[in-house]
Order: structure tokens, then sequence, then C-alpha cells
């Protein structure tokens, strides 16, 4: 048997350092037993994917240096990789499992089943799927379907026992069959769900092995209960510990950059940051500390995989970062970095237009343009008390300017501007008093060019790490605070985007 992997990313957001860290587990296990690796983009959720968020998970693990023998963009014998490129797959098997008395059809409306959750909560229990679909008669069943009454077609569910998962790395692990839902496995729409068409790809792209989070392990008795209804053999199941915040919480972007890209903009090399993620519950048999990906590969054994919890800690990171830096390049090799990270001219392109007319010598380039290259800002209070508001409206508007620019879809120039004037109109404060806050958290100063363009040429990652280090370098939120703050933001109204009528 060869040993096929995947990684199986829903592109709905940036590209997370913990999709790069169970990537490279599930490459490290493949090449380790001489097996492959593949890519599929899970775009079944056609609301939230976007193709700007599939291009910077492909282009952020390929800049790590991750590498897939099958995928969207390499093609191979399994394909296509895109959910939604075999969209007219899933149903045939949908109706397969129907037909063998696996699956059922439910004509619930939303309302109704709405109605059913709030009898449940008012008697205490908590909600659930309650059956109703499976008490219909065939003719029953027929006749609606006939009349074209919309429906979804649900999966059965033992009514009693429990499912023993044999995980690879937690031994066995026993779920009851009541706490599971009778899950949904194709919508309303016609389209799969994640469950049925996850079971599906996973079969015809012959996975032998899924490694994936801890969080998918309540979807394990659906799926393996998938498997055993199709007569199919299902891969071994191995749930790899979640990333955390050094104060062990789930790792999250309040919290800390999730963000692949922002570690790219913030100088981390690909080879450290691959290293890092090498150690998140792993680590060489001779300890040692600093490994390439081939190193890694080479002594790679899940079995080594610890499960306490993985920290994703920044400052070991730097301090990893900073040993390649000084350990492994040449001053010519480094200069070589630098110059296709940043200092290039690309970068000059972005940034000239906006410094000529600033400019009286070429030297005022750099001073001008400093900002765009450097990581996080040296901001004080100091640097936001000369503005018009108080400091303590600066620090909301910038939080709020967070939550917006987290919310922003699309990272273009007037989308920025029409939800930073909007949030000015929502607080009543003065665009350009609201301005000068955000200014002086992206740029450091007031005296810079356009903040709008400035984000853009920053980017989506970095201009929201600033403003969350600026609101820090003001003192940050207390917890409760940061409740009462939730209401206030909450109360000020939509989005530009949810405002859009075909939001
Ligand atoms: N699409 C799922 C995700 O976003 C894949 C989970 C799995 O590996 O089964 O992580």
């Amino acid at each position: 048997m060869t040993v096929r992997t995947r990684i199986a990313p829903s592109p709905t957001g940036d590209p997370h350092v913990g999709t790069a860290y169970i990537a490279l587990f599930n490459l490290c296990f493949a090449r380790q037993h001489g097996g492959q690796f593949l890519l599929r983009i899970e775009d079944t959720d056609q609301t939230r994917s976007t193709p700007e968020s599939e291009k910077a998970i492909l282009d952020s693990l390929r800049w790590l240096g991750l590498d897939w023998d099958e995928g969207p963009d390499v093609g191979g014998p399994h394909g296509p990789y895109r959910q939604s490129e075999r969209m007219g797959m899933y149903r045939q098997y949908a109706e397969e499992l129907v037909a063998k008395g696996h699956a059922f059809y439910c004509f619930a409306t939303a309302e109704e089943l709405d109605e059913m959750r709030r009898e449940q909560q008012a008697r205490g229990e908590t909600p659930k799927y309650d059956g109703r679909g499976l008490l219909l008669s065939d003719e029953e069943v027929q006749r609606r379907l006939a009349a074209g009454e919309p429906y979804v077609i649900r999966m059965k569910i033992p009514e009693e026992g429990v499912c023993v998962i044999d995980d690879m790395l937690r031994g066995k692990i026993e779920i009851e069959w009541s706490q599971v839902d009778m899950q949904v496995l194709l919508k309303g729409d016609g389209m799969p769900t994640y469950h049925l068409a996850n079971v599906v790809d996973d079969h015809l792209m012959e996975i032998t092995h899924v490694i994936r989070g801890e969080e998918w392990i309540n979807s394990a008795p659906k799926h393996l209960k998938l498997y055993e209804y199709f007569g199919w053999q299902a891969p071994v199941l191995c749930h790899l510990p979640l990333l955390r915040n050094p104060d062990k919480s789930k790792l999250s972007k309040r919290k800390n950059p999730t963000s692949i890209l922002y570690y790219k903009h913030m100088g981390y090399l690909p080879e450290a940051m691959l290293n890092y993620l090498g150690r998140m519950g792993w680590s060489m048999p001779d300890e040692r500390e600093k490994f390439t990906l081939a190193e890694m590969q080479e002594h790679f054994d899940i079995n080594r995989v610890s499960l306490g919890g993985p920290i994703f800690d920044v400052e070991k990171l730097s301090w990893l970062n900073s040993l390649w830096i000084r350990e492994n390049f040449t001053i010519e090799q480094l200069s070589e970095r630098l110059h296709q990270w940043a200092f290039n001219k690309d970068m000059l392109l972005q940034a000239l237009p906006h410094a000529q007319p600033r400019m009286n010598t070429l030297s005022d380039f750099a001073p001008l343009a400093s900002f765009l290259v450097s990581g996080m800002l040296n901001v004080a209070e100091a640097d936001f008390a000369a503005n018009k508001l108080p400091v303590d409206k600066q620090k909301e508007l910038l939080q709020f300017a967070l939550w917006r620019m987290e919310a922003l879809r699309t990272w273009e120039r007037d989308e920025i501007f029409n939800e930073l004037k909007l949030l000015a109109e929502q607080m009543g404060i003065k665009l350009k008093d609201a301005l000068a806050p955000i200014f002086v958290a992206i740029a450091g100063t007031t005296a810079s060019f356009s903040v709008m363009d400035s984000m853009v040429i920053i980017g989506p990652d970095m201009s929201r790490a600033r403003l969350r280090h600026a609101v820090n370098a003001l003192g940050g939120f207390g917890k409760n605070k940061q409740k009462d703050l939730e209401k206030v933001y909450s109360a000020l109204g939509q989005t530009t985007e949810e405002a859009a009528p075909d939001a």
C-alpha cells in the first residue's frame, strides 16, 4: 500500500499557520513512508470561499517550501482537486446511501427546525435533529419529491452504543452515538456538506492516512459511519494537537497574528518558520532545535508527537529565526534574501508614486518609506497625544477600526476608505480626526502619505497587526472593558459589506 496523505484547506480567510503545521506533518509522514502528499481545496461553502484566499493559501505554503504531488495547481490523476469543480459528483453518493437505507430525505423547513430546537431547549434538552424525516412513509416521500418540495438528505445514526475511533496518536476514543447528529449530507441547494464531500474525496483520492487537527475529532464518528455505509475502507485517523497561544488558549488572531503572510511580511525566513512549526509537539531524536525540512523528513516519526498542546510563541520563533540569519547565511546570501523580500524594484514602484511629491532629494526617500518595510513600529502614547481626540477615544477607535479591517474581504483602497469613513460617521467623529490615530498606528506619524495607500502596500496582515499593536501601546483593554466595547461596537451598526444590497 502506498501511503497517501493530504491537506484539505477551506479557502475562507487568511492562510493560517495551523494549516501549514498540519501540511508539514502530513508531508513528512508521506515522504517518510515513500508515499505521496496532496492538496485539495474544500470550497463547498460557496458564500465564504474566495479565489483570493485559495491563492494566498497556495502561495504561502509554497513560500514556506512545502510541495505537493497532486493539487489544483499541479494536477494529478485524481483531479479535479477543487471541490467546487467536483460538484456534479456528490449527489449520486448521497442518493446511493438513501437507496441502501442509510440516509433519508428530510423536508423540514428552517422554521420547523427552529421550532423543534426551541421546544427541546424549553424541555432542558440539548438541541438535536429529532429524526422526523425517518417517520415519513415511502409514498409520502415520493409524493413530496414529485411535488418539487425542497429537501435535504441526512445520514442515519445509530440510536445507541458508542463509536470507537482508533486514533494513531490517541489510541481508542469513544463517543456515544447519542451525541452525534443525523448530519445533513446534501443541502437544500444540492450542494454537499463538508462531511460528505470530505469522505467521498478522501476515498476517491485514495487517502490512506487522515492527519488533521484535533478540532475534527467530533466529526470522526460521522465519517467512519459513512465509510461503513459505502462499504469502503476508512483511512487511518490521526488528530494532531492544536496550536496554542502562550497562555494555553487556542491560537487565535485576537492574541497572536495567525496569518502566514504576516510572518512573511515581518521578515521571518521560511526555513525558520517551517523549522519552528516542525517543533510544535515534535522534536528531533537528538533534540536539536535547528533543522531543515529535509532533516525533518528523514527523522520524522509521528509517534514522537506529544499531545500536550504545543505553544506557538512568537518570541521563540524570533530567536530561532535569529539563529538561521546568523548561522546559515553568508552576507552575499543575506543580501539576496533582503532583495527578494522587500528591497527590490517592486517595492520602489509601489512606494514612489506616494513619495515622489514629497521628495526634494533622493535621500528623502528612506525616511519616508521606512515604515513600509518595518515590522512593529515603536509607537507610544506620546505619539497619539498630539491628535485632536482624547487618547482613550483614539484607542477605542483603533479597536473598532481593527475589527472592521478584520471583517473586510477585499483589500483595496476604496473599500478600506469607505469602511473607515462609515466608522467615523457612525462614531460621530470627523473623518480627519478619525484617521489621525490610524496614521500613527500604520506609519508612526500623521505626516505621511495617504494611510489607505499605505495599508494597501503593507497588506492586510501587517495593517491589522499594527492596529492591534497600537491598541496595546495605549494600554489595551481589560476583559470587562473589552465586553462593554463589543456592545458599543455592535450598536454602531453595519459594516459597508453588511449594508451592501447583495451581501
Ligand atoms: N476543510 C477542512 C479544513 O478546513 C478539512 C478538515 C479535514 O482535514 O478533514 O480544515
